[in-house]
């Protein structure tokens, strides 16, 4: 079945509730779907769950749903923080896109020393996610949120806990020998937790001293090998998800 994400302010869903649609999703589903009024689609907006409604007016410039019943309650829990320095626009995207099928809940973008720009298109990001939500069958869309620099993110991360990615740590000789990520995790139990990875470039050393000596961050190694920060992201999700989140 068609699943729309409701991004508009809309009363709270309820049976009978009607809802214009806005230009693009009208268009989507009468054009490029060829639904028409009496078809039923599935739709969400992050607060309500997941209702059926039926197209009650597939007009030429107008579409609307008549809200039927809900299916699925909104889940209460949180999914972890992506904190991910800006990369290149094709990984970023993909990081955007796997994030959301595994149930980040804030993606934060980030510029580090070693990031080559600090300009991202937001809103395609922001799409991107969306579609994923769609897709992944998700009840919310992960917040997309335009870049800031490290330090700023460090001051006021809204977690708990930061879990860093420290590709340092894959070479020996190193004087606090970090942990790997499960073992980390296995200590956090519920605490709220941002997974911080770094730019192509990683982190450069000040920002690894700055980071090792904060009390709430953690620095981990994914493993002896070096990863791309699009696979280092997607693989702490999903130990992540494994370990502490909604994978049971
Ligand atoms: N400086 C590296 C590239 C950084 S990889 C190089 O020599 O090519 C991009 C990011 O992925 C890193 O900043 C780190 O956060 C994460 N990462 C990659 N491999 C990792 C590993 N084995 N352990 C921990 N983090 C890793």
């Amino acid at each position: 079945m068609i699943r729309l994400y409701i991004s508009e302010p809309t009363p709270a869903f309820s049976a009978g509730l009607i809802l214009p649609l806005n230009t693009d999703q009208g268009r989507y589903l009468t054009s490029v779907m060829r639904k028409g009024a009496g078809d039923v689609v599935s739709i969400f907006n992050g607060r309500d769950g997941e209702w059926t409604a039926e197209i009650s007016e597939a007009g030429k410039r107008l579409v609307t749903l008549k809200l039927i019943e809900q299916t699925r309650t909104q889940p209460t829990g949180q999914g972890p923080v992506l904190a991910v320095a800006l990369i290149k626009r094709g990984p970023l995207e993909y990081i955007i896109e796997k994030a959301t099928e595994l149930g980040a809940s804030r993606i934060q973008l980030l510029t580090t020393r070693r990031t080559q720009s600090d300009h991202v298109k937001l809103e395609r990001l922001k799409i991107i996610a969306q579609e994923a939500a769609e897709q992944t069958e998700r009840l919310d869309v992960p917040e997309i949120v335009a870049p800031i620099k490290l330090e700023a993110f460090l001051a006021a991360p809204g977690v708990e806990v930061i879990v860093f990615g420290d590709e340092d740590s894959t070479h020996e000789g190193d004087a606090r020998q970090t942990q790997p990520l499960l073992e980390v995790l296995s200590t956090l139990t519920n605490r709220r937790a941002a997974i911080l990875i770094g730019p192509e470039g990683g982190f450069d050393d000040h920002e690894r001293q700055t980071l090792r000596g904060m009390e709430n961050v953690y620095p981990v190694n994914l493993g002896p090998r070096i990863l791309r920060a699009d696979t280092a992201a997607i693989s702490a999700l999903t130990l992540y998800q494994a370990a502490l989140g909604d994978w049971k």
